[in-house]
């Protein structure tokens, strides 16, 4: 597979992933103050940033070492639901993949994310979490992997997925997490780990067309 993503490529989706969310941390914190606790955002930047410190150091090998180095750093660093979920997804999709990526790998990658998150938290489709962006998102890859699409095209297709679901979950009514506590006031805001999934999808397609 020549089109196959490499280490070069994992380690700049982690490093763009980083960009973006410190670039969105105050969405990423008011979307959480309007059904959590506001946290999200200064959880997801704080934890991307010492996965960036982590990854400058060295000694990453393959694209399944920094999937492993980012999952151990977010359960570390990161507290509250989100750290110890990211941390178990990106764990899954580590075990999920070997060597470099192809269309294929992409799928099992965000197949093993959201086993991990599914087997940590619980939750269903519907319930106003990342899993509504999660879901989409590997069903968007298995149709463009299907089709014989790059794995470029594959993540772009999980990438734009993964948004619309981040947007489906405006209207629903969250019963998983904290923002379950509200009840019927959960409707009418978009799930900020739902808005991250999508972000962090964004950047992996992204460093995958500019590898
Ligand atoms: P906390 O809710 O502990 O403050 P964060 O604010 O960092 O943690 O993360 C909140 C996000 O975590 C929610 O927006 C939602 O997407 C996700 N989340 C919470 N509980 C679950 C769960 N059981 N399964 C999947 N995702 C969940
Ligand atoms: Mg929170």
């Amino acid at each position: 597979m020549t089109d196959a993503l490499s280490l070069a490529w994992a380690d700049a989706w982690i490093r763009d992933a980083q960009a973006v969310l410190a670039e969105h941390r105050m969405e990423l914190i008011d979307l959480d103050r309007a059904i959590g606790d506001g946290d999200h955002g200064e959880n997801m930047d704080r934890g991307f940033k010492a996965v960036v410190a982590k990854l400058d150091e060295g000694g990453i090998d393959d694209v399944a070492g920094v999937l492993k180095l980012v999952a151990s750093t977010l359960m570390s660093k990161v507290g509250g639901a989100a750290g110890p979920l990211y941390g178990t997804a990106f764990l899954r999709a580590s075990k999920a993949i070997e060597g470099d990526v192809d269309a294929n790998g992409v799928v099992a990658l965000i197949e093993g994310a959201l086993d991990g998150i599914v087997a940590r938290g619980k939750a269903t489709t519907g319930e106003k979490t990342m899993v509504d962006a999660w879901t989409p998102a590997l069903e968007a890859a298995k149709a463009a992997a299907a089709a014989g699409e790059t794995p470029a095209a594959t993540l772009r297709a999980a990438a734009d997925a993964a948004a619309k679901g981040a947007e489906a979950t405006i209207p629903l009514q969250a019963t998983k997490g904290r923002a379950s506590y509200l009840g019927e006031r959960s409707i009418g805001h978009q799930d900020p780990g739902a808005t991250s999934t999508a972000y962090i999808l964004n950047a992996a397609a992204d460093a995958a067309e500019a590898v």
